[in-house]
């Protein structure tokens, strides 16, 4: 069965009627899972799971062979698309599908697919629980999470489980290589099917607040106002005009709230968040200093008042050399270009990062769109995808 027409199937498992959903041990991911399970099985893989939720299907290799892991996820946002994830898992099927079995005896190392549990978050407001089971990283904060109907992460994990012993430990492994859609429009801009990934970058998410005074609309004076949601709208631009002006910044507001919203009366308060990401971890300290300088000057200049917090840090995480230039040469061996991109997203591969030199290949998606229905890669792109998966492996097999 080709990949592209298992990834429609798995989009089909859900655990809503209407749209595709499927949430950390939810039903879905149950059937979800028995899937993957059927297909690792017939590609003559040996499937194992744990207490997570998590499935890992290995080449027929001795324990004690070096290991390459290739994987990713297979939860999905609410209202999700069919590749998000599910891709880099069916890919990886493929590939070794793709190689003969005389080729996968011979390999001076094992494959092991992993498919994770749950990346999103959806059900908990986590990140990379199923690939922080594998990889370490459970805390026990994780686990005192509930979800919106009251119940705990603890509750759904068996009690030996709930500190997993790490599947992976660092320099057991080779590396660990993900496949993604690009969910953005860069390599659909250059009219490329595949990129390799250089970094995926560090995030900085923040709550600001600019307080003015409230005044009648009608009666205070232009030069006389303190008006809270003109200084916030200074810093928008502020902050959209940084991050166009630096090389692979990004940066976004994404809520912006007035207290006691009125049309006649001057906004005494707004919140707005920032979210700002760059590959580079030393720019982006530095891109948030010039825009908390930038907030105390506006605040400054229009007799206002303002308070920062920094509600989360994550540093970039770079992807290894070494490993992507395998990659690399695969793709170079269908495709004129390959172009580098950095990843603006979170990845499975951050959390594998802490035990593996991690590598990263990008799939085209379709005007850039995810986390939507609309999402979609083409039956070649993925075949493409597959076949440079099967070159890269054959690749590090002749390092
Ligand atoms: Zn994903």
């Amino acid at each position: 069965m080709l990949t592209w027409d298992r990834l429609q199937t798995l989009g089909g498992i859900s655990d809503e009627p209407a749209r595709l959903k499927r949430v950390f041990a939810s039903p879905g991911m149950r059937t979800a899972a028995a899937q993957l399970f059927e297909w690792m099985r017939a590609a003559r893989l040996t499937v194992t799971t744990d207490d997570w939720g998590n499935l890992f299907a290995r080449t027929p290799h001795p324990d004690s062979m070096p290991l390459l892991v290739i994987g990713s996820h297979f939860d999905t946002v609410p209202g999700a698309g069919k590749y998000d994830g599910a891709l880099g898992i069916l890919a990886a099927i493929g590939a070794l599908e793709t190689l003969s079995q005389d080729e996968i005896k011979h390999l001076p190392f094992a494959v092991e697919i992993a498919a994770f549990s749950d990346e999103e978050g959806t059900r908990f407001h986590t990140t990379y629980l199923g690939s922080r089971a594998a990889a370490g990283g459970i805390e026990p904060a994780d686990l005192a999470r509930r979800d919106s109907s009251g119940t705990t992460l603890a509750s759904l994990i068996p009690e030996k489980s709930r500190q997993p012993s790490p599947r992976y430990t660092k320099g057991k492994l080779l590396a660990y290589w993900e496949a993604h859609i690009e969910q953005g429009p860069v390599l659909e801009k250059l009219n490329l099917p595949l990129g390799i990934v250089t970094a995926i970058a560090g995030q900085t998410r923040a709550k600001i607040r600019f307080t003015g005074r409230a005044a009648h609309a009608g009666t205070c004076p232009m030069d006389m106002r303190h008006d809270a949601l003109a200084g916030a709208a200074e810093f928008v631009l502020a902050a959209e005009s940084l991050a166009r002006e630096t090389p692979d910044l990004v940066a976004t507001v994404g809520c912006l709230d007035i207290a006691a919203p009125a049309s006649n009366v001057v906004p005494a308060a707004t919140d707005l968040t920032l979210d700002l990401r760059h590959p580079n971890d030393s720019t982006r300290s530095q891109s948030i200093a010039t825009l908390q300088s930038t907030a105390e000057s506006i605040a400054k200049k229009r007799g206002l008042t303002h308070a920062w917090e920094t509600v989360q840090e994550n540093s970039a995480v770079a992807c290894d050399p070494a490993q992507s230039r395998i990659l690399e040469a695969a793709v170079a061996a269908n495709q004129k270009e390959v172009p580098r991109l950095s990843s603006g997203a979170g990845h499975d591969a951050v959390a594998m990062s802490k035990v593996a030199p991690v590598a990263m290949l990008f799939v085209r998606c379709r005007g850039g769109v995810s986390h939507h229905p609309d999402e979609y890669a083409s039956p070649a792109d993925v075949a493409a995808c597959v076949e440079t998966l099967a070159e890269g492996i054959r690749r590090l097999a002749r390092q």
